[in-house]
């Protein structure tokens, strides 16, 4: 039976419900509905205009409706008399097909057609900044070999263990927390599960740590490269194809224990890869974390060549073990639902033409890559990305092609207001020229 969010709120004692939609640029935007109301807008959804959603609609547009999935109900833990819901973006009746979550279950149709579905699990990195986010929170967290740094972490035990508890509450099996490789950053980690599963709670989970770390006088974010001289903020996902109970990317007799679809899969995100970076890297800021030097630790964790490897993280791709592969790529900025729907889209195209990723590379790229003269790179920022997935047909037909029309248009818009910036660099380096 369908959920009817109007006796959830009885049941659960909620007096509101957040009504939340994620735009183009992976920003959470929500109405907070009391619970009298909640019964039309789980008919129709509630209203927004349509222009000011950052879904790429006009003023002149008719209003847009975030039509709220009831299964996805989570009590704010943090706020317990109120209910989140993520929605589908709907208009004149119809899906809005530029709605992040609408091209995600427009991906996952596709993979059910051929009876695949795809699970996930990502890995959040974000720093705890002070709350202007200008440095990070912890004074003493200064070491310049930071990585799984016991004190630091312990220093943090109130926020962490807050949204550890909170999701071990809500049912995700969280099951490590740590102090990441720059000072000030940290991850935690829960389950694997269906993609869209995992994309509605990685936006949530987002959700959840900016308003806990608020609520301790902090700000968490996941900008992608914060601190030039600190390792970035990625945001890896783990990905397998499922058919049933049956994990297709598992293979005893494949190499490292993976199948020929899964190598297949592989296939497409490589063939694919520098067209993906505009949906995975979604930022200016994005590319500071790809194409950094190292830190002063020794490594930057982050890619910066489209190659895979075996258990090696110098890679874009990484296989940890049988049964299941690493993107590397992505990074805190990515919008979760895209960051699935664009792995799976051109994982599918990989797999429909058996597409070869070439050659395993078991290498350190950081310190042997050069030797790899034919490695291709990565892009060197947004707008070759963009140009690269606006001129990505495959990518286009799977997503939808006024998704693509619409995230680029907004994209490009971000990259020309960069643009237009005189930076301090470009007057040192130019004014006696
Ligand atoms: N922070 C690294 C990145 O930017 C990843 C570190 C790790 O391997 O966990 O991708
Ligand atoms: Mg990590
Ligand atoms: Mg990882």
């Amino acid at each position: 039976m369908a959920t009817v969010l109007a006796e959830k709120a009885k049941e659960l004692g909620l007096k509101y419900f957040l009504i939340s939609y994620t735009d183009l640029f992976g920003s959470q935007r929500a109405k907070l509905v009391p619970a009298s109301a909640i019964a039309g807008m789980q008919k129709n959804g509630a209203g927004f205009a349509g222009f000011a959603t950052w879904l790429d609609l006009s003023p002149a547009d008719p209003d847009m409706f975030a039509i709220p999935d009831p299964e996805t109900l989570t009590v704010l833990p943090w706020k317990k008399d109120v209910g989140w819901l993520a929605s589908d973006i709907w208009m004149a009746g119809k899906p809005v097909a530029q709605g992040p979550r609408v091209v995600l279950k427009n991906v996952m149709a596709q993979a059910a057609e051929l009876g695949l579905q795809m699970k996930s699990g990502v890995e959040c990195e974000f720093f705890l900044t002070n709350a202007d986010g200008t440095a990070i929170a912890d004074e003493l967290d200064t070491g310049s070999k930071p990585c799984y740094d016991a004190g630091a972490l312990m220093r943090r035990y109130d926020v962490i263990t807050e949204l550890c508890d909170a999701m071990l509450d809500l049912g995700w099996n969280p099951y490590q927390n740590d102090h990441e490789d720059a000072n000030g950053q940290f991850e935690m980690n829960w389950h694997y599960d269906d993609a869209l599963l995992t994309a509605d709670r990685h936006v949530f989970f987002k959700f959840m740590a900016k308003s806990i770390a608020e609520k301790h006088g902090l700000r968490a974010t996941f900008m992608p490269k914060p601190f030039l001289g600190l390792t970035g903020s990625g945001c890896h996902s783990h990905v397998s194809l499922w058919n049933g109970e049956t994990n297709l990317f598992e293979d005893e007799a494949g190499e490292l224990g993976v199948s020929q679809l899964g190598y297949h899969f592989i296939g497409g995100t490589i063939k694919h890869a520098d067209a993906l970076a505009a949906v995975l890297n979604p930022t200016v800021n994005s590319y500071k974390r790809i194409n950094a030097p190292r830190t002063t630790s020794g490594a930057t964790w982050a890619p910066n060549t489209v190659t895979y490897s075996g258990n090696n993280r110098t890679h874009m791709v990484r296989i940890p073990e049988p049964g299941r592969f690493e993107m590397r790529l992505a990074d805190g900025a990515v919008n979760p639902y895209l960051l699935q729907a664009g792995i799976l889209a051109a994982g599918l195209d990989g797999i429909k033409n058996k597409i070869d990723p070439g050659k395993r590379l078991d290498i350190n790229m950081y310190t042997e890559g050069h030797k790899v003269t034919d490695a291709k790179r990565l892009p060197l920022n947004l707008l070759d990305a963009l140009r690269a997935f606006e001129a990505n047909d495959t990518l286009k037909a799977s997503l939808g092609e006024s998704f693509v029309k619409s995230y680029a248009k907004l994209k490009h818009g971000e990259w020309n207001e960069y643009a237009a910036h005189l930076t301090d660099w470009e007057r040192k380096a130019t004014l006696d020229c």
